[in-house]
């Protein structure tokens, strides 16, 4: 495919950075903007941060660069890498490196400082990332990256297999690049990404969570999941075993991988690109337990029977091993939980699944009722055509659920219309367990729809139970 790409950058560096590599080559160093900014400016996307790469040893540059008054922080000296606040922009230099051995997969050994660009160049990871520009040399650009953002495609700078051998999380970089740009990963990239995802078990698992967030963030991970399945099985073991898993169903038309794949790609498409990441992660791990519960009838057909509780509990268990975090964890593992509890288009349906939720996760029940509407009905669309119906269903459902967030839900005691103050004052009691009990089942009374949560009714119903009591 070809794309718009600009022969040169689409818009000059920001001042903030030209600054700096007139402080740099105004000292008698050689400096050019790289990677990311580059990328993105011949594209014409939106302006990317700066980062700069420099001839100067870090502590050369760190001092000319005070001396011109700038703010230095030294970020990452161990790889050359100082941080400096020019117009209150945070700009990343870093001496032009090479580097050695990675016996690890990891880490390099060591790295060399060199006097040479064109070095530097070669040690980045993908010819997209692999340019260089200066706002009167122009581009730098040895590996033809120009045209591979042209042909859309993720390119590894010289032998593939190499560089993914050196650093294993390049896998996974090099999916989510593709994945963010919506290219495609260059056929050689690709092989050598097949045999050498097995790599990324070396690499950290909070790293891994990171690239995975990114690549769910781009919206692609469906695509990923079917066109560089083993790296994301190599990324997260647990899917493989979803792999041309057949659900033994006449309401599957696709192994548990590939309906993965297709409720990935209707959550974009029902949310138009703006899903959070916890329903993202839930859509991507909503059936990982199905491979682990399936159970097979007399009439040889597959059933899956509490799946979304096993999986709630796998998908809490892999993103908490991903380093995610603790409030995504608990609204993603949610999702999935309840991904097939049943909702009746009825407004104490509504109430009852809202409970959950927010008993599920407090303070969040609204928000997730309507991404868990978003799931279902992603998840509905991609079995059989005869599920379809369903999507019609929660339509009404939307309805229901969007009506209750105008009017103001009753899902928590605290929503109700009278306190436990009131509850003390009819009952003359004292404070204790029973005004909390007294609450809750006003709060179930008023969910079921026997009464309205008004301070009339309730007060009402407070002394009706009293008198029950005697
Ligand atoms: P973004 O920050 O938008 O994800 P980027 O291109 O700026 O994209 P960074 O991860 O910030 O990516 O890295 C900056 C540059 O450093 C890259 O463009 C690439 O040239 C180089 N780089 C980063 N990580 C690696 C790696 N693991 N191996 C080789 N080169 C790398
Ligand atoms: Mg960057």
């Amino acid at each position: 495919m070809t794309r718009r790409v600009f022969q040169d950058v689409a818009y000059e560096p920001p001042t903030y950075a030209v600054r700096v590599l007139q402080v740099l080559e105004g000292a008698g160093y050689e400096a050019w903007i790289v990677g990311g900014w580059v990328r993105d400016a011949l594209l014409g996307a939106p302006c990317h941060d700066v980062d700069i790469t420099t001839s100067a040893l870090w502590q050369d540059g760190a001092r000319v660069l005070r001396e011109a008054g700038l703010k230095v922080h030294e970020t990452g000296t161990a790889h050359g890498t100082i941080t400096v606040v020019s117009d209150g922009h945070a700009v990343e230099i870093t001496t032009y490196r090479v580097e050695g051995a990675y016996t690890d997969h990891r880490h390099p050994d060591a790295v060399e400082f060199v006097r040479n660009v064109q070095d530097d160049l070669a040690r980045r990871d993908f010819t997209i990332n692999a340019m260089a520009y200066h706002p009167t040399r122009g581009l730098l650009d040895p590996y033809d990256g120009r045209g591979d953002l042209v042909r859309g495609v993720v390119r590894a700078v010289g032998d593939p297999r190499e560089r993914f051998a050196e650093d294993a999380l390049r896998v996974l970089r090099a999916v989510r690049f593709a994945c963010r740009m919506g290219f495609e990963v260059e056929e050689e990239t690709h092989r050598a990404l097949v045999e050498m995802a097995p790599g990324l078990e070396d690499i950290a698992q909070e790293r891994i969570g990171q690239e995975m967030s990114g690549i769910l963030q781009s919206g692609r991970i469906g695509w990923a999941l079917m066109h560089e399945t083993d790296v994301i099985c190599a990324a997260i073991p647990e899917i493989s075993d979803m792999r041309g898993f057949d659900q033994l169903s006449s309401w599957h038309a696709y192994d548990v991988l590939e309906h993965t794949a297709h409720v990935c790609n209707a959550i974009e498409a029902f949310t138009a690109g703006v899903a959070s990441l916890r329903l993202r992660w839930a859509a991507l791990l909503h059936d990982i337990g199905k491979p682990a519960t399936l159970s097979i009838d007399e009439h040889g057909v597959g059933h899956f029977y509490g799946h979304p509780v096993l999986g709630a509990i796998m998908a809490e268990r892999i993103m908490k091993r991903l380093g995610l975090p603790g409030d995504m964890v608990r609204g993603s593992r949610a999702l999935v939980h309840y991904h097939d509890h049943i909702i009746r288009p009825t407004q104490r349906s509504m109430r009852r699944t809202l409970s959950i939720l927010e008993e599920a996760f407090p303070g969040k029940a609204m928000p997730l009722a309507h991404e868990l509407m978003d799931l279902k009905r992603a998840d509905a669309v991609s079995k059989v055509p005869k599920c379809a119906w369903y999507a019609v269903e929660l339509d009404e459902m939307d309805r229901i659920l969007t009506a209750e967030e105008r009017r103001g839900t009753t899902i928590r005691v605290s929503d109700l219309a009278i306190g436990g103050n009131d509850v003390i004052e009819i009952l003359g009691i004292e404070p204790g367990p029973m005004v909390g009990m007294v609450l809750s089942q006003l709060l179930q009374a008023v969910i079921d729809g026997e009464i309205e949560n008004t301070r009339d009714d309730l007060i009402t119903e407070v002394m009706r139970s009293a008198l029950e009591i005697g």
